[in-house]
């Protein structure tokens, strides 16, 4: 492993280029805290010249690392999933047929995530690693794996998981994401039932900072009473925390859609987000503004089911 910097100067951090997981994981092991992982450097970046985090002394770049990249589908008995590796790039993810076809929503997610020229360089893994990427509402709904390395081999962990720890540890990881796995069974192989929207709402129409970010993922035509036999409702935006709306799933789950449904429904996603409030939207603007955007596309499906 070459260090791209051997001069060490004390404004530019020391560059170290790992070719596999395993001589990342030895460099993070021989850095410690002073060694940040660094995938397309967008986020790490626009952090320390901002003044939000010090600059690391050590970076560990992973973009060498020819296993964290591809798109692959794998299909067993009665079960698919999408693998998406960490560093795939979030224009490289806007324009991939097979994520398209499996997981449109985290398409249209990628598109709508800042800039070209930052989308260019900017990865999938490093947007969930960010914990408040718009990209992870549209991978909760597509029930995402993170897959870890930890020099002993990979483990699994539900993205739902993570979330949660992350809300009493926010700290970066010591892990190295090495890929994203999608469960794409229940939606249906090659997306060929249900449908999924992914919705950002900002104070501009393009390039801008998420007020709200919502995703879902459903059975397209209910059932013969007007159930849906699968629903997943995902919402984030800003600083505040990204969810799954379970109890709004729970309340659609195996019900006839109606209007008074529908207004349960509103109501139980203002109430279940903890949504954050900030110079750019207050915290009741950003749950009235999910839960307007959410409850519309279930209105589209009730209405285009009774006509
Ligand atoms: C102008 C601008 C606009 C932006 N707009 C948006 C936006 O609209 N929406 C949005 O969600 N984000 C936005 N971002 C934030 C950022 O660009 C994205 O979140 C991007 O996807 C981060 O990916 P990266 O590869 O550059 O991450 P990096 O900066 O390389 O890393 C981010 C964090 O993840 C860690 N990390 C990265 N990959 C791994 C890995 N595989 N394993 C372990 N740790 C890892 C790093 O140590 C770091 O803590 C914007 C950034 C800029 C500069």
């Amino acid at each position: 492993m070459m260090a791209t910097n051997p001069y060490e100067l004390p404004s530019v951090p020391q560059v170290w280029q790992p070719a596999d997981l395993e001589q990342a994981w030895e460099a993070k092991q021989a850095l410690g805290d002073d060694g940040r992982f660094a995938a397309g450097g967008t986020l790490l970046r626009t952090q320390w010249e901002s003044g939000l985090v010090p600059m690391p002394r050590h970076l560990i770049s992973l973009e060498g690392i020819a296993s964290m990249r591809g798109v692959y589908a794998l299909y067993t008995a009665g079960a698919s999933e999408l693998h998406i590796g960490a560093l795939t790039t979030l224009s490289d993810g806007a324009q991939h047929a097979l994520i398209e076809r499996q997981a449109p929503a985290l398409t249209e997610a990628c598109k709508r995530i800042a800039a070209p020229s930052v989308r260019r360089q900017g990865t999938l893994g490093g947007n969930v690693l960010s914990q408040v990427g718009d990209s992870i509402p549209a991978l909760l709904v597509n029930d995402a794996t993170l897959v870890w390395y930890q020099g002993s081999g990979w483990t699994e962990q539900l993205l739902n998981d993570w979330l949660e720890q992350k809300k009493k540890d926010p700290a970066p990881e010591r892990k190295i994401l090495s890929h994203l796995m999608l469960n794409t069974t229940e939606w249906g192989l090659d997306g060929e039932k249900g449908l999924q929207k992914f919705v950002k709402v900002g104070r501009r129409e393009a390039f801008t900072a998420s007020v709200v970010t919502v995703a879902l993922a459903m059975s397209d035509v209910p059932r013969k009473n007007g159930s849906l036999k699968y629903i997943r409702l995902a919402v984030g935006g800003g600083a505040s925390p990204v969810i799954r709306l379970t109890e709004a799933e729970q309340l659609l789950l195996d019900k006839p859609l109606s209007g008074k449904l529908l207004g349960q429904i509103h109501s139980s996603i203002q109430a279940q987000w903890p949504a954050a409030h900030d110079a750019f939207a207050s915290s009741d603007y950003r749950k009235l503004a999910a839960a307007n955007v959410l409850v519309a596309e279930l209105w589209k499906l009730l209405k285009s089911s009774s006509s």
